[in-house]
């Protein structure tokens, strides 16, 4: 087998990711497949095309549907590949997560089996930093699927820029007493700790913020409104914090740290941007390639029409290179250490040519797809339709498109100017 380097980083999957696959593809045929049959039996939506309950959220059927898979997947040791290996994960690089999420979003496509990988709800590297205690509360359970998280930074009237946040905890003896207001936050609905950045130290720039677990129903906390976005998910809302004590062990890291905890969190999500864009598009490609060999016009399949084969030409173009990109980066960045605090100076350009490059060529992959299917790629309810609608909402959410560009130009300009002239 031909192995493509990037400086010393291996880019080709590996056993171990074979290994995983494998599981992952038999979890989804013999675990997933009959709860995704009995889900449909209850006429409650399916996991991406949830019926929300009368307060806009996901329905709770649905929302045990995953939840179940993501127990499962616990159990069966898939649900937390990306989670190190000393805190009890698999302890995988980037590079096998991008393989690994490859297969999984292309393989799964739209169905229950995604929620059998962990995303936003599940461990994240942030979260590793937290103290002894919080690791068998928390983070135990969280790596086997036994409780989910949410991430709280993003606030009503401050989203890009993090520094100029309100939420605040000051200290009452060893604890911590927390107030503000959170908005935008997946998994706000049904996460059972919350993953809360706040000002610790006014005026402390990027030392300003600390990161502490909360316990959803501890008193003070408040689950507020559904934010209906387009995704029509009912997973995003708000969280609304009044005097809540927290306890010195549900700080993550050291008081100052969050803007840093914060930003490992977020990059996560960018990265793995790659192995979502690439397996969602191949899956879209496929579709497309089907579809045009079946549609016929003027008496002929429209696969055999050059309009159309551009359409497909462009299509693949961009997945190659959502990938190729990801594969390149990651590999870089696995012998930087992607989540390092203080993370290597380079590593923010690359993660941000990661996440824009795959949201935007997602974004064309996906508005190919439509356009392939004429009216029907146009059809409430078709997962073309939905995930057009998902690839316009990744230019927005861990960062949106410009704030990458921004990362990506401040990496450059200041590598040139440490060049001699
Ligand atoms: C579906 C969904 C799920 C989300 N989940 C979470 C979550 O789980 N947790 C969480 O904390 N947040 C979450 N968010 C919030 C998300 O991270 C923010 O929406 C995002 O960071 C952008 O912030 P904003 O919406 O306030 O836009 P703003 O920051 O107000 O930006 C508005 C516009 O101005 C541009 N802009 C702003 N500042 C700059 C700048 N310095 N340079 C160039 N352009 C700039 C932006 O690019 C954008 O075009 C979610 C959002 C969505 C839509």
């Amino acid at each position: 087998m031909s192995m493509t380097r990037s400086g010393n980083a291996v880019i080709t999957p590996g056993n171990r990711v074979a290994d995983y696959t494998a599981r992952f593809g038999r979890f989804l045929g013999d675990d997933v497949a009959p709860l995704e049959e009995e889900l449909a039996r209850q006429d409650v939506g399916s996991a991406w095309q949830p019926r929300l309950d009368e307060a806009g959220r996901m329905h709770p059927l649905v929302w045990e549907a995953r939840r179940e898979v993501q127990r499962r997947a616990g159990k069966a040791g898939l649900y937390a590949p990306h989670t190190s290996a000393e805190v009890g994960g698999g302890g995988f690089s980037r590079v096998e997560m991008h393989h690994v999420e490859e297969f999984v979003y292309r393989r799964a496509g739209l169905g229950l089996g995604l929620a059998g990988l962990a995303w936003t709800e599940g461990p994240n590297p942030a979260v590793e930093h937290c103290s002894p205690q919080a690791r068998e509360r928390y983070l135990a359970p969280l790596i086997a699927g036994e409780i989910t998280a949410a991430f709280a930074n993003t606030e009503p009237d401050v989203g890009s820029d993090v520094l100029a946040m309100s939420t605040h905890a000051r200290p009452d003896g060893s604890d911590w007493i927390l107030n503000g207001h959170k908005a935008w936050i997946t998994n706000s609905h049904f996460a059972d700790v919350l993953q809360v950045v706040a000002v610790t130290e006014p005026g402390a720039g990027t030392r300003s913020l600390s990161m502490f677990l909360v316990d959803a129903d501890a008193p003070g906390v408040r689950r507020g409104a559904d934010i209906p976005t387009m995704l029509g998910d009912g997973l995003t809302g708000e969280l609304e914090f009044t005097d809540v004590r927290i306890p010195a062990e549900n700080v993550v890291g050291e008081i100052g740290d969050g803007f840093g905890l914060a930003m490992m969190w977020i990059n996560w999500r960018r990265l793995c941007r790659g192995g979502m864009c690439a397996g969602w598009g191949s899956w879209l490609l496929e579709r497309s390639l089907r579809y045009a060999r079946d549609r016929r016009s003027g008496g002929r399949p429209i696969g055999e029409l050059q309009a159309v084969q551009h359409l497909l030409a462009n299509m693949d173009a961009d997945v190659y290179q959502a990938r190729s990109t990801s594969l390149v980066a990651q590999a870089e960045l696995d012998a930087m250490g992607p989540f390092a605090m203080p993370l290597h100076r380079d590593a923010p350009r690359l993660i941000s040519l990661v996440k824009v490059i795959n949201d935007e060529a997602f974004f064309r992959v996906a508005d190919n797809a439509v356009q392939v299917r004429g009216a029907t790629g146009l059809l409430q309810g078709s997962p073309e339709e939905k995930l057009f609608r998902v690839a316009r909402n990744l230019r927005i959410p861990a960062g949106t498109v410009e704030i990458q560009r921004n990362a990506i130009a401040r990496g450059l300009l200041r590598a040139h100017a440490e060049e001699p002239r």
